[in-house]
């Protein structure tokens, strides 16, 4: 690649305003008065590090205690007091093995931007520790000006009540905790919302209803968010008949009242599948009704350790994805490792859209060869070209650094192959970076 070409292609990049497809950041308020450490900033490092040989018990991830996400270590939720010195300690023997992978760069990539380290040292933790409060005292709208990042589309896992939408942060709806219940916890917190008594499908259906419509009228919510499926069965909501969803429901309805001794114990995923589709059937018919987008998480999982990866494959989508063609599916993460069967899928289907958040982390040549090939392979209106899915801000904007970075490697080289011109690529860059988020989830500029 000639040096000249990707010196202004990163010029353009570094001018081009970016709109953030998909993140998980706390409302404000929590950022700057809530807890963080330097396992945020390494939050994607750390299944890596436990991958090279750091043991699971002595450092905990930030997704625990989080109640949506529903991760269990096999004993009660502590918060780790620790300081940012020890749980450095735990992390270095294994950093070296980590430090040149995706989440490596990125880690390093905040440390460099916000704390002027080039790398993780006992000395550079310390600076981290000393500057990370003032870091939390500015605002994401500082902070994304500053990176010309204008909207980010985030997931809201409590809805309009606790993670409700800003000037600058775009909400989906977490939906999984209502379509896929397990114990009366669920029906009782909708309930609750809604003021609607359930004892039956049709209650339960009725009060979730209304929750979606005024999550979506009212609360400002711009779309649905799917992500717990493939971690625990395959990715497919099947057609099934309502007497054995109400028969499922009833299980929940008949176990022992909220308050008793054992009323914790929730029924098991797979007894619960037949409720889980009928609802999930439901939510995407009220997608279509309320024309929200639905964005689902597909491939790779994240922080989990040991999973079952052909369950996450999008393919598995298919019939679902068929039987709503008026349902606009954003799949998530390149479904990594299945991007080729999602290419195919994004350029066959007029309502798949790639979302290539995280690959840039997971793997930025893997980022750069699929972003070469769909560029040129599939409509360049159905590419989100930047995602950050990062849980703070700071992590957000090392980000869109990087991806500069590597989108100017792209651009560079297609137009030294004679592949694109540059009228193109500047059309393609303005698209895949910002455009193509705003005409997706319909946002005014
Ligand atoms: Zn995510």
């Amino acid at each position: 690649m000639k040096q000249e070409i990707y010196k202004y292609y990163k010029s353009v990049l570094d001018e081009t305003h970016l709109a953030d497809a998909h993140a998980h950041l706390a409302p404000e308020a929590e950022w700057h008065s809530g807890h963080s450490d330097i396992t945020d900033i390494f939050l994607y490092c750390l299944p890596d590090l436990i991958s090279a040989g750091m043991s699971r018990d002595d450092l905990h991830l930030p997704t625990e205690g989080v109640p949506a996400f529903h991760a269990s270590f096999g004993e009660p939720y502590r918060p780790d007091t620790r300081s940012n010195l020890e749980k450095w300690q735990v992390m270095k023997p294994y950093w070296p093995f980590v430090r040149k992978m995706g989440s490596g760069v990125h880690a390093r990539r905040v440390m460099k931007l916000f704390f002027g380290a080039e790398d993780l040292t006992d000395e550079t933790v310390e600076i981290f520790e000393k500057k990370l409060p003032d870091w939390k005292k500015t605002s994401y709208k500082e902070l994304f000006s500053a990176y010309k990042i204008d909207r980010v589309m985030n997931v809201s896992l409590g809805g309009s009540r606790s993670n409700p939408p800003t000037d600058i942060l775009e909400q989906q709806l977490y939906t999984d905790q209502f379509t896929q219940p397990v114990s009366r916890d669920t029906p009782y917190l909708l309930e609750k919302l809604t003021g609607i008594p359930i004892y039956s499908l049709d209650t339960y259906m009725e009060a979730l209803d209304q929750f979606l419509e005024s999550e979506v009228r009212e609360g400002g919510m711009k779309g649905f968010k799917l992500h717990l499926t493939s971690f625990n069965r395959e990715l497919k909501f099947d057609l099934v008949d309502k007497f054995d969803a109400e028969k499922a429901l009833d299980k929940i309805f008949t176990s022992i009242p909220r308050g008793s001794l054992g009323s914790a114990f929730g029924h098991s995923y797979n007894e619960m599948r037949p409720l889980h589709d009928y609802l999930q059937n439901h939510l995407l018919g009220k997608a279509v009704e309320l024309n929200v987008p639905v964005q689902i998480h597909t491939g790779t999982f994240g922080s989990s350790m040991g999973f079952n990866l052909p369950n996450s494959n999008p393919t598995l989508l298919t019939d679902t994805i068929l039987r709503y063609p008026r349902v606009k599916f954003d799949l998530l993460h390149c479904g990594w490792p299945y991007a080729r069967e999602l290419g195919e899928m994004a350029r066959s289907m007029d309502n798949v859209w790639i979302n290539t958040t995280w690959l840039q982390i997971l793997s930025p040549v893997a980022y750069k060869q699929f972003m070469k090939e769909w560029l040129l392979q599939i409509p360049i209106n159905k590419i989100f070209g930047f995602g950050s899915d990062e849980l703070n801000p700071l992590s957000t904007c090392a980000c869109a650094d990087v991806y500069r970075e590597l989108c100017a490697q792209v651009f560079a080289e297609l137009v030294e192959d004679n592949l694109l011109s540059e009228k193109e690529a500047l059309f393609m860059i303005q698209r895949i970076s910002k455009d193509n988020v705003y005409d997706h989830w319909n946002l005014k500029n």
